[in-house]
């Protein structure tokens, strides 16, 4: 006996299915069929021993627990379990895909680290999806028991994916449901049909997403490229939203996003901080925080005006690029800016001296600067340049005017600088990297270009859900890189995640080693003992 159906694909003669890529457990008939249809390439029907392989495995703990115990014996590389689902919370429709975060019942529970990267990927396939935990029972849920399930925590419910997941054998394994029923109604509904009929759809839809998932399977290293994440700036910044809230209460107002992240946005949106893009946004008399970007003198003088109370969070090496450009306006040169236009850093930079500076973002906007004196010109950078980009631009101005003259050492931050070395670092032994950052963090924008000049395919992904499968078809070395204004946590996530598809090996490769602090603002200073003063070092 195998423990599965008839139609399970699984010979009596071998008892076991082919080792493949993926093995899907479809509990019915009607499940595996949807499958089935929507498999690309025909993967699945039972003499297939392709990457995709379904598997009808039967109605209900019983028959899934002989199931399982017949599909670990084979050691599957990864186990999905697909099928429909009744959802218990309000939130659900019919047709949903619920995407285990782990799986309840039988007295244990059991985690799905891939969920993030199938969820987004199902996403980006058009179905709407939800991550959650999906608890499995041994009989149909009647009316009143989905609130006691959803108190536990679940969000969909079914009657076989706890005992199906044992045939990972330990090995990675993924969950989803299709939702069919919906917290509002009994299962034994009219409606049941129409529901039905959507999550079957749904599962037709999910099917090529599993295709893609079978072609990402396996073990990895990973390289974790020191430094990452978090910089001295950013980490003060986000500490001033901090402590501005704790001391002063919610809301506190910040002009713009405090850094470049959308983690770092939602959380300090959850603590009470509103964003807003201009001064006029802030209602009289309230806390308003200034990016770590830094803001124009001009921007100040309307704070002062409104008598609004004000706490600059703006990084202290963005001051010192201020400072400077002050300093050469006053001295009568022309300031060419390298940098981007629209980042806010080169905005409030610009604003320190409108009448004498000029924004170059490509070597050939050397030829458009008109100063009344070609000896007195001056360059200033944005922090969070490519080191070898701004270089090719200095050496244009340099060729164009000869007398011209800069910083003593360049204005991209130490911070900006060792993420490049270490993201060259690993781009040489990977077959991918990865840069954890959002789509507006200039420093994270480079760190992937900086990859690709290497030789290098590089992704720019806000968290595991951005990571799309293809990319990891036969990448089993993976680079991993943080922009400054990244949480570490994410490195983890996306490490996490990584490891829901095989075993992962981690290897850091420390190019440099920060100390750099700066310290806080007066303002918050005055009503904190225990945090360092004004800045200790800028290595
Ligand atoms: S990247 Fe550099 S300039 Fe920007 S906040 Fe961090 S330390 Fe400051």
């Amino acid at each position: 006996m195998t423990g599965l159906p008839a139609d399970s694909g699984v010979t009596a003669e071998t008892g076991l299915p082919a080792r493949t890529g993926l093995t899907v457990c479809a509990p019915l008939r009607v499940e595996a069929r949807a499958l089935r249809r929507g498999l690309q390439r025909g993967a699945g029907s039972d003499a297939d021993a392709g990457q995709v392989r379904v598997l009808r495995t039967g109605y209900g703990p019983r028959r899934s627990e002989a199931a399982a115990a017949s599909i670990a014996a084979s050691a599957p590389s990864m186990l999905a379990v697909a099928g429909v689902g009744g959802a218990l919370t309000s939130d659900l429709q019919v047709g949903d895909v619920v995407v285990a975060s782990q799986v309840t019942g039988d007295g244990g529970t059991v985690g799905c680290a891939a969920a993030p990267l199938l969820a987004g990927e199902l996403r980006r396939a058009g179905l709407r999806v939800t991550t959650g935990p999906i608890a499995t029972v041994d009989h149909l849920v009647r009316p009143g028991q989905h609130a006691r399930l959803a108190a536990d925590g679940a969000i969909a419910v079914d009657m076989e994916s706890r005992q199906l997941v044992a045939g990972a054998a330990g090995g990675p394994a993924v969950v989803l449901r299709a939702i069919s029923d919906t917290s509002d109604h009994a299962v034994v509904n009219p409606r049941i049909v129409t529901g039905g009929l959507a999550a079957l759809r749904s599962l037709r839809q999910v099917a090529p997403v599993l295709e893609r998932l079978a072609a990402a399977v396996g073990p990895r290293q990973v390289l974790l490229a020191g430094p990452r994440s978090f910089c001295a700036g950013v980490e003060r910044a986000i500490e001033i939203v901090e402590l501005a809230l704790e001391q002063h209460g919610a809301p506190v107002y910040v002009r713009k996003q405090i850094v470049h992240n959308a983690t770092v946005v939602a959380d300090l949106e959850r603590a009470g901080a509103i964003f807003v893009d201009e001064l006029g946004e802030v209602p009289d008399g309230a806390m308003v925080v200034f990016s770590a970007h830094g803001v124009s003198p001009e921007v100040r003088q309307e704070a002062t005006r409104r008598s609004l109370s004000t706490i600059d969070a703006t990084c202290p090496l963005v001051a010192k690029v201020h400072a400077e450009a002050r300093r050469y306006a006053a001295d009568g040169y022309l300031v060419a800016l390298i940098g981007h236009a629209g980042h806010e850093e080169v905005e409030g930079t610009m604003g320190e001296a409108p009448g004498a500076m000029a924004l170059v973002q490509t070597a050939d906007d050397v030829a458009g600067l008109r100063p009344s004196d070609p000896d007195k010109v001056a360059f200033l950078m944005q922090t969070t340049l490519a080191a070898d980009e701004a270089s090719g631009i200095v050496d244009a101005l340099t060729e164009r005017f000869p007398a011209v003259t800069g910083p003593g050492s360049d204005d991209i931050c130490y911070a900006t600088t060792n993420r490049q070395r270490a993201v060259r670092a690993i781009a040489a032994d990977a077959d991918l990297v990865l840069v954890a950052g959002s789509a507006n963090s200039s420093n994270s924008k480079r760190l992937v270009e900086t990859a690709e000049r290497a030789g290098t395919r590089a992704y720019l992904v806000d968290g595991p859900e951005d990571i799309q499968l293809g990319w990891l078809a036969g990448a089993s070395t993976i680079g991993l890189a943080a922009g400054a204004s990244a949480p570490p946590a994410i490195v983890g996530q996306i490490v996490s995640a990584l490891g829901g598809l095989g075993e992962v090996q981690t290897r850091e490769v420390v190019v440099a080693t920060e100390t750099v602090q700066f310290g806080l603002p007066k303002e918050l200073r005055q009503r904190t003992t225990d945090v360092p003063g004004p800045a200790v070092s800028t290595q």
